[in-house]
């Protein structure tokens, strides 16, 4: 199942949401079951079959050791820049500088077509993972490129697209990520509020 479809996002990002979550980082307990953490892409046979399940590899073609890698570091510099948060996406980054450069490899071309239609698609020898930054630029375009985020949980690290109203969601799930934040909070405050008790009454001995 398409990460896309489990977690219902809009259309339009679902490429560029299944390709950053295609590492999954999770490591806490859901409902008694730990999150392991795996790679979808972890080899080149991986990256084909995925890209073939969405229609961007063609039966017979192959993706070579080096498409792999680049595929692999075109996703590491995706998702350290929606690993900004987005009030911070403004100034240069080393985040910035390196999506730059991985995307120079990912070339795309304005493509236009019938009713009047314009979209950003891979160029002629580029790989058809540029879609993902096509998705990336309309996203950006339409002001909602702020909205794709990496979870603030450590254990988690899941890109999220935020639907609150806001739009200042930190966690992926506030039941979840969220939760697991406030409880470590309150023990770390009642750990504190433990220790300098114990430190005022062994003053007062
Ligand atoms: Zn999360």
């Amino acid at each position: 199942m398409k990460l896309s479809k489990k977690f219902v996002v809009p259309p339009e990002l679902a490429l560029l949401y299944d390709f950053v979550n295609s590492l999954d980082l999770r490591q806490y307990t859901e409902k008694g079951k730990q999150h392991e953490g795996h790679d979808e892409l972890a080899t080149a046979g991986q990256l084909e079959e995925w890209m073939r399940e969405r229609g961007l590899l063609g039966a017979r073609a192959h993706v070579s050791a080096q498409a792999h890698r680049m595929a692999l570091k075109l996703r590491a510099a995706i998702r350290d820049y929606l690993g900004v948060a987005p009030e911070d996406r403004s100034a240069q980054s080393q985040a910035i500088v390196q999506l730059n450069e991985l995307s120079a490899a990912f070339p795309l071309a304005v493509a236009a077509s019938g009713g009047g239609r314009i979209t950003l698609d891979p160029a002629p020898r580029s790989s058809a993972l540029a879609r993902v930054l096509g998705e990336m630029c309309l996203l950006s375009v339409t002001a909602r490129l702020e909205r794709l985020k990496v979870c603030s949980s450590e254990e988690c690290l899941w890109v999220f697209f935020d639907r609150s109203k806001p739009g200042n969601r930190r966690w992926c799930s506030a039941a979840l990520c969220g939760n697991r934040h406030k409880t470590r909070s309150y023990r770390q405050r009642q750990r504190e509020r433990e220790v300098s008790s114990l430190r005022a009454s062994l003053r007062s001995i």
